[in-house]
């Protein structure tokens, strides 16, 4: 007797050299596991449970492409699971060839920031307004390559102020970028959709402006106060909760939409469902996303940490859920096809206070391999470098081995931004992540 669902349980199989076993197929993404005693076939966007002595047979045929042995019940879900895992791996490959047409602008003003967070990944750039910030026209013409692919494709026009710093350090030069994309959509007929991350550390004046103007507003927050400080403090090493508490609440007040995102460290590992709680309870804020810490000179997590940090969040996750909220985790999307974070794959334009557009938001000054355009001062128009481009996408695909036969090949974000394409160095920082993502995914699925 097969049950079959959307997304159901499994566990998977771990061989002694740390890769996974978990394909059955051996071209299409249909993979056979276990848990406890029960048996699975799994292909994005299905899971069939099958009794134990079904599930041999049903594994033999799925290796061999051949059902010809199997009853007629068997047979159908044969059918069923190379049908899915057939469309999936088409939309999948698809992203590979599909050209690059960015449909989002995202923008880093300047390394600039109110903040000294301990953990900052640009803390190189720690200080007052001697950063570079971005030019006007460089704005204005990536704004125009993108709001044009938006026209030509029928989509809004999505423009996001991020940091490498703080989006609203440079305020009326950042309001007065809002104002220029916001217009050129206007101009061109289409709908503007804006996000906006932000430490939160601004006036309440500021915190209402944001939420009249922006459709949706992420804050970087870790928690109640006390763990907000283990981190995240003012310049000169003060508490930054009063202001940041009282910008989310004059957002979340007016009905703008707002998330929170908290980077996880070892030092609030364990306090991931207290702050989950205190969100929903305190702040209202009902959308929150966790995050690892990541970008020191040493990892914050190893393998080892990974039990203990996703039992934490799933006790988290479920929490989350019992007050009526949502607790993400980037780095594992059973519900859509995702892989690393590069930008080329996700149709988005980074453009970085140095006026190149860059393909990650890990460097958001460029690196050569990374750069994906540039404004051309003589034509006054951006201008992508398309060599680039296809030398990443084609990269970008190349997943660690270790990824081949796991079943969340196609969910995973395979250690981004811990370990990169564009440094295999990093290999054995894809342990700890890869480990979390499993049992976090494992864990929805029994949910
Ligand atoms: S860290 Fe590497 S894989 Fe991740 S987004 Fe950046 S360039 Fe892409
Ligand atoms: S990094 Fe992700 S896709 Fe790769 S083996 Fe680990 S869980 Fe699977």
């Amino acid at each position: 007797m097969f049950n079959l669902h959307g997304l159901l349980d499994c566990q998977y199989m771990i061989q002694q050299d740390h890769t996974y076993n978990d394909r059955a197929h051996p071209d299409l993404p249909i993979y056979a596991l276990n848990w406890e005693q029960r048996y699975f076939f799994y292909t994005p966007g299905l899971i069939a449970l099958v009794e134990n002595e079904e599930f041999n047979g049903l594994r033999d045929a799925v290796l061999k492409n051949d059902p010809s042995g199997l009853k007629e019940e068997a047979a159908g879900l044969y059918l069923h699971l190379i049908d899915i895992a057939s469309k999936q791996k088409e939309r999948y490959l698809s992203r590979r060839t599909k050209e690059y047409l960015p449909e989002c602008l995202t923008i880093s003003i300047s390394n600039d920031c109110n903040l000294a967070c301990d953990y900052c990944y640009t803390r190189s750039h720690k200080g007052s307004s001697v950063h570079p910030v971005v030019d006007l026209n460089v704005v204005e013409a990536s704004a125009k390559l993108v709001a044009e692919n938006c026209k030509q494709l029928g989509k809004p026009f999505s423009v996001v102020f991020h940091g490498g710093g703080e989006p609203t350090f440079h305020w009326n030069y950042f309001t007065g970028l809002y104002f220029l994309t916001r217009r050129l959509a206007g101009s061109m007929k289409i709908p503007f959709f804006s996000y906006i991350s932000t430490n939160g550390f601004i006036s309440r004046e500021k915190a209402k402006w944001l939420s009249d103007h922006f459709s949706l507003i992420g804050v970087s927050i870790d928690g109640p106060p006390k763990i907000q400080h283990q981190n995240r403090k003012t310049l000169s090493g003060g508490q930054t909760s009063p202001l940041v508490i009282d910008a989310i609440k004059s957002i979340a007040n007016r009905k703008t939409q707002v998330e929170v995102r908290s980077t996880i460290t070892s030092g609030n590992m364990f306090s991931q469902n207290e702050i989950v709680e205190y969100f929903i309870k305190e702040l209202s804020v009902r959308k929150i996303r966790f995050e690892p810490k990541y970008g020191g000179s040493d990892p914050e997590f190893k393998e080892t940490d990974s039990d203990e940090f996703a039992k934490n969040f799933i006790l988290a996750q479920k929490t989350a859920s019992r007050l009526g909220g949502e607790l993400q985790f980037s780095g594992v999307r059973l519900d859509e096809i995702h892989g690393v974070y590069c930008d080329v794959l996700r149709n988005n334009l980074r453009i970085g206070p140095d006026g190149i557009s860059v393909n990650c938001f890990f460097s958001p000054l460029a690196v050569k391999d990374n750069i994906t355009g540039k404004f051309d001062e003589v034509h006054n128009r951006f201008v992508l470098d398309e060599n680039n481009i296809k030398n990443i996408v084609k990269k970008a695909f190349l997943a660690p081995l270790k990824c081949r036969n796991c079943f969340l090949e196609y969910h995973c974000s395979k250690g981004c931004p811990d370990f990169c394409w564009n440094d295999s160095t990093k290999m054995e920082l894809v342990g700890f992540r890869c480990a979390v993502h499993r049992k976090i995914a494992l864990s929805t699925i029994l949910s």
